[in-house]
């Protein structure tokens, strides 16, 4: 008997908790929290107790299945690499290259991700790469980067501790990144105000100082409301404005437009909490935002997180300790993807594509003829597909059936493809339209490295071998010189070297470095300790940039036929699109089905029991849940989680998106409810 402890790194959120796998004669029987890691010290949440159960699980992907008249045959290696290549090759020939669109994905580590984009750029020369970040923080890496230059958590977990006042706004932190919200709390114990603003009264609303319902697709408004108070009182940080930014005026000038009164009626917060709110923030010698996916999945994401970062410079609150604009990763390794340049603008390290020098580097060191025009954002491709520009789609590790919003169309474009190419751990709906399916290896099955929302990049180490038998790194550059371009690499170690000799700010790690403790970027240099917070003397971008930002309203709001406000979001047992989650025994248990939180008023206007079966519908779909009465949510709002693709939220979801990212807005819609029949 074999008894082995493997140290390694969450795979679900992007806190980034370490914690030792038990593997016993080859099997990993036990999860235990990691007293070393730097964010989680020793705590996990129940999802991250529960990882083992999936990674082993009867019905993980073990051999490439090729499809063929409707029906699915098990194939060997070679066999599906060579019809994936000439299926690929066939459709470059007889359409161009830009027929073939590449997806990848926010929760493998970067080393693979590094070599798909690289792949997908080099064999096909074109940027019609994109990843699940687009649906989440893409928003983010957009608004923050015109603001202050980088696009990423200006501060780390543990300074939030010391705060003085926290601002939380569209996240359900006790939800969604648990070990984070321990942070909050610890904060709020040493005496720091903690304020929410969420539409939900979620339970870090209920815990809270203060928690303001503002109306769904409201946020712009409330923060030029808090600034206009703060202004106008003279709270603002005047020598900070002077100093360390520019365009001012034309802030003030917009602010003006938004008098606590005014404020008051668009959001529905009251005048007297806009006031405390604005003081609160202000007066605290530190204050910091926490924000997730409540902010950036709107219409108006980029501007939401642009008026955030407007907010912070108003006041200060930024390029020092325990202050900063912190957006908390969904996914462990969203932070690693965008920084591998897994999307359609940007090369690793955001060396963005219409740069000719940054072409030029790249093609110098891929030996490739490359792109300098920006590619297809994830949703776009979809449209494409369906307008028959795209007739070729590679998924790695996503599961858009289900993830991208208006499900239905998306399913049905998916099913137009000529050829459809999935590599997973596991079986999906996407999976089952695909022509090739090839079995990946888990976090658990490969070394590498994540990085997780406070710019750790950390190692995942190689618990147990992987299942399919060869690791993705392997697989990846084999279909690559297949179609083509010749690829190969020794190691995960190997890759992560070519890729910080590209990456500047990852220009100083490597996997020795990592061993400890990881290191937060920017780490440009080999003896450089990393950086614990952004912005300190002077920002990414020289001056930080204020923008005079409108209210819009959401893209859809109900109406006669479809008169609920619809929110989506997650629950506290599951993970996206419950791959994993709902494979793990204890999870599946807490919350084995879908449901809809309905306020009791409404619940009693249509004589809705608790528990009982309705109907959703919108423009796009209807899905059936089962009726959860409770105060949570508003009278006219309804929410249903994201993770059940029997019953898929995202039937429902608008896929109208934010003019900038193209980040669809799942945060709102309008949808219907009735009795089932
Ligand atoms: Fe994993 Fe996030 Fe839970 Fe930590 S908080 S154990 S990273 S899911």
């Amino acid at each position: 008997m074999e008894l082995r402890a493997v140290l390694t790194t969450c795979p679900y959120c992007g806190v980034g908790c370490n914690f030792i796998f038990e593997v016993l004669d080859g099997k990993i029987i036990n999860t235990m929290a990691a007293k070393t890691g730097p964010s989680n010290a020793g705590s996990l949440c129940i999802k991250g107790w529960s990882v083992h159960e999936f990674i082993q699980h009867k019905d993980r992907l073990t051999k490439p299945l090729i499809r063929r008249d409707g029906v699915f045959k098990e194939a060997t290696w070679d066999e599906a690499y060579d019809y994936a290549a000439s299926e690929l090759l066939r459709l470059k020939d007889t359409y161009g290259p830009e027929s073939v669109a590449f997806v990848g994905s926010a929760r493998c580590p970067n080393e693979e991700t590094y070599i798909f984009q690289k792949f997908a750029r080099a064999a096909f020369g074109h940027n019609h790469v994109d990843h699940c970040a687009r649906l989440c923080h893409a928003p983010t890496v957009a608004g923050l980067a015109v603001s202050f230059g980088s696009g990423a958590m200006t501060n780390s977990f543990a300074e939030l501790e010391h705060a003085n006042c926290i601002l939380v706004i569209g996240s359900n932190t006790t939800v969604s990144h648990p070990i984070a919200a321990k942070r909050l709390m610890k904060a709020q114990a040493n005496g720091a105000k903690l304020m929410v603003a969420d539409p939900r009264k979620t339970q870090i609303a209920q815990l809270a100082d203060l928690h303001v319902q503002q109306n769904l697709g409201t946020d712009v408004a409330l923060i030029n409301g808090l600034m206009h108070v703060i202004y106008k009182n003279g709270w603002h940080n005047r020598a900070f404005i002077e100093e360390r930014t520019e365009n001012f005026p034309a802030l003030a000038e917009m602010i003006e437009q938004f008098p606590p009164e005014r404020v008051s009626q668009i959001t529905g917060v009251s005048v007297p909490d806009i006031e405390k709110m604005a003081a609160w923030y202000a007066k605290s010698q530190d204050s910091a935002i926490v924000y997730v996916l409540g902010i950036t999945q709107h219409t108006t994401g980029v501007d939401n997180v642009k008026s955030l970062a407007n907010l912070a410079m108003l006041c200060g609150h930024i390029g020092r300790p325990s202050t900063g604009v912190n957006p908390i990763r969904g996914q462990n390794n969203v932070q690693g993807a965008c920084d591998m340049g897994c999307l359609p603008n940007a090369f690793p390290g955001y060396q963005y594509v219409n740069v000719p020098e940054n072409v030029a580097k790249f093609e110098k060191a891929w030996n490739a003829k490359l792109s300098g025009t920006p590619g297809l954002t994830m949703v776009e491709q979809v449209e494409a597909v369906h307008e028959g520009k795209v007739k070729g789609l590679v998924v790695f590790g996503a599961n858009p059936v289900v993830s991208y919003p208006n499900a239905n169309r998306v399913q049905k474009g998916l099913e137009a493809l000529e050829f459809l190419l999935v590599l997973d751990i596991f079986p999906t709906p996407t999976t089952a339209l695909a022509h090739v399916v090839l079995p990946g290896a888990s976090f658990a099955e490969t070394c590498g490295t994540f990085a997780s929302s406070e710019r750790r990049v950390q190692l995942v180490r190689e618990a147990i071998p992987p299942i399919p038998g060869k690791y993705n790194w392997e697989i990846i550059p084999e279909l690559s010189t297949r179609v083509g371009y010749p690829m190969k690499y020794a190691s995960a170690a190997e890759i992560f070297d070519e890729m910080a000799s590209l990456t500047p700010a990852y220009g100083g790690m490597s996997f020795p470095r990592l061993e400890a403790e990881g290191l937060c970027w920017p780490c440009p240099t080999p003896n450089h300790p990393g950086t614990k917070y952004l912005h300190k003397d002077k920002f990414t971008r020289g001056l930080g940039l204020f923008q005079a930002i409108d209210f819009r309203p959401p893209a859809e709001a109900p109406d006669d036929d479809y008169p609920f406000w619809l929110t989506t979001g997650q629950i506290f047992s599951h993970y996206l699109t419950g791959t994993m989650t709902r494979r793990c025994p204890t999870l599946h248990h807490e919350n084995p089905e879908v449901f809809v939180e309905i306020n009791p008023q409404d619940a009693a206007r249509l004589e809705i029991e608790a528990g009982e079966k309705i109907r959703a519908s919108s423009r796009r779909g209807t899905i059936e849940v089962k009726a959860r009465i409770t105060e949570t949510v508003k009278p006219g709002v309804v929410f249903i989680p994201m993770h059940f693709l029997e019953n898929a939220a995202n039937r429902l979801t608008n896929a109208a998106l934010d003019p900038i990212t193209k980040t669809p807005e799942y945060k709102v819609c309008a949808i219907n409810l009735a009795k089932a029949a």
